[in-house]
């Protein structure tokens, strides 16, 4: 520990800057409290010079060939991987995620890059036959200004990832970087002026009020890709509708279920539950496998192997490569957890192991909270229906088919689910009528480059990580050549 990054400019048109304000945001690491550097806390003006640059540079960029474009975010995947030991300290310190897992973050962000740049000859149009002496076809065209906003648990990841798609398109960019863990969005903007043209990629950082705000109402800006909490999704698009006609998109939260059948190798669902909760973030994930169902043959079971890998895991120093838990991201954060685990305790869950803060000397400054799981969840009670976005796993005990697919769609959410059986119509028709973007069956890694990851219902609007992200940041123009 003891890392310090000094002050963390925002980047305008190719040139690092302070806020108008001259204000500043104070950054912590979540494992000690120690202040650890600044960024700057952004106004509306700050906003509006950025989407100005942006506007700027847009014409430049589109003229440049798919191939060219593609070449220049290739360099910019190279330039992550440069400096992936720098990126990942300053992450690891500013996140608490731990650094052993957080190493695939910018190899993901950087293979992001590459992947879309390879798709630019998919970005095609029709041509229908509409009259017989005519020709009629369409184009994709680019927005112009794109907005990208992205939250705290992998700021490094979701800001790098998400410059992919849009760029490749012809768009340029004004990146948000989240408020709490807003260090790495310098090393990014340093990769971006060292590589790209100045003003086709911004990155602006500060509170969502007024930054991501003014970037939402912004009436230069067209298209507006989220991640990021219901709450403010919602918000975004009741901005949005109050100033331009906007194409939202939306990547948000998640209470994800991992339905274990009767014919499942239990110790294997458990781990792939565990696995998927994501501890390695402290849970804050948007895919964690927060609620594991469980039939009542295997109930027993799956609770006591569960509470045996979950307090087996290993709290520590996120910057210690053996460490398999960090805290949890922010102060606010640390309160709003600790207190779904009181409303856990206080609606008759049963706690099986964690519900607190760890004991040990070790952990008397941060944000730390033991890795926790409730058995004997219902659907009504607030830890089995609301993301907690933390260490936190809920299992329920299910006797029937249908009460078990009542008890997985039973919430507002809908991004990702597992399902454990070898049966295999069991598991297709399971995989059809549950609400969910996302299916694994017996697994539950969700991610895979050139697959669309998404949410139905309150979880989001729109796939990503798949061709249909790189087309939504197109529009179509029709042109009827008339004979
Ligand atoms: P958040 O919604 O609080 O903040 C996300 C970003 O939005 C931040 O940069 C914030 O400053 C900005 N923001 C806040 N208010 C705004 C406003 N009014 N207008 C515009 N921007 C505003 O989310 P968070 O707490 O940082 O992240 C956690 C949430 O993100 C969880 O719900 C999680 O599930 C979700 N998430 C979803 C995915 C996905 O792919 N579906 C991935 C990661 C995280």
């Amino acid at each position: 520990m003891g890392h310090h990054f000094g002050d963390r400019p925002m980047l305008i048109g190719g040139v690092f800057t302070a806020a108008s304000s001259k204000e500043w945001i104070t950054s912590v690491n979540p494992a000690t409290e120690d202040e650890i550097g600044r960024a700057p806390a952004g106004t509306k003006e700050d906003v509006g010079r950025a989407v100005d640059a942006a506007a700027q540079a847009q014409p430049g960029w589109n003229a440049k060939s798919i191939w060219e474009r593609a070449a220049l975010l290739r360099k910019a995947a190279a330039g992550f991987r440069a400096r992936a030991q720098e990126i990942l300290v300053m992450e690891a310190t500013d996140t608490g995620n731990t650094i052993a897992k957080l190493r695939a973050d910018v190899e993901i962000a950087a293979g992001y890059l590459e992947y879309f740049a390879g798709l630019g000859t998919e970005m095609k149009g029709d041509t229908v036959p509409a009259t017989s002496t005519g020709l009629h076809f369409t184009l994709r065209e680019p927005y112009g200004v794109v907005a990208r906003i992205v939250p705290f648990n992998h700021p490094f990841m979701f800001a790098g990832a998400h410059l992919a798609a849009p760029l490749m398109a012809g768009n340029t960019v004004v990146l948000k970087t989240p408020e709490t863990s807003p260090l790495s969005g310098h090393l990014l903007g340093q990769v971006c002026a060292e590589v790209l043209p100045p003003g086709v990629v911004n990155i602006v950082s500060g509170y969502g009020m007024p930054v991501g705000d003014a970037l939402v109402r912004h009436p230069n800006v067209r298209r507006i890709g989220f991640t990021g909490s219901v709450a403010t999704g919602l918000a975004i698009q009741r901005a949005a509708a109050e100033t331009s006609v906007k194409h939202v998109s939306l990547e948000l939260g998640g209470k994800n279920p991992l339905l274990v059948f009767p014919d499942a190798d239990v110790e294997k669902a458990v781990t792939a539950a565990v696995s998927g909760m994501n501890f390695s973030w402290a849970g804050q994930s948007c895919g964690s496998t927060s609620r594991l169902l469980v039939h009542e043959s295997l109930y027993a079971r799956a609770v006591e192997l569960t509470r045996a890998k979950v307090a087996a895991l290993k709290l520590g120093d996120p910057l210690d490569p053996s460490s398999e838990m960090g805290p949890v991201n922010s102060a606010g954060h640390y309160k709003r957890v600790m207190s779904f685990i009181d409303k856990g305790r206080n609606e008759g869950a049963k706690l099986v192991t964690g519900g607190g803060r760890p004991k040990s000397e070790a952990f008397k400054r941060g944000y730390w909270i033991e890795p926790t799981v409730f058995a004997n969840v219902s659907p009504d009670m607030t830890v089995g229906r609301e993301e907690i976005f933390g260490p936190v796993m809920a299992i329920s005990k299910w006797k029937t088919t249908e009460e078990a697919i009542a008890m997985a769609n039973a919430t507002q959410y809908g991004l990702t689910a597992g399902i454990f059986t070898n049966d295999i119509t069991v598991a297709l028709n399971t995989a059809k009528r549950i609400e969910s973007g996302v299916v694994a069956i017996n697994g539950s890694v969700m991610h895979f480059v050139g697959l669309p990851f998404g949410g139905v219902k309150n979880s989001g609007l729109g796939g990503e990580e798949a061709l249909e992200e790189l087309l939504s940041y197109t529009q179509s123009k029709a042109i009827h050549v008339l004979m």
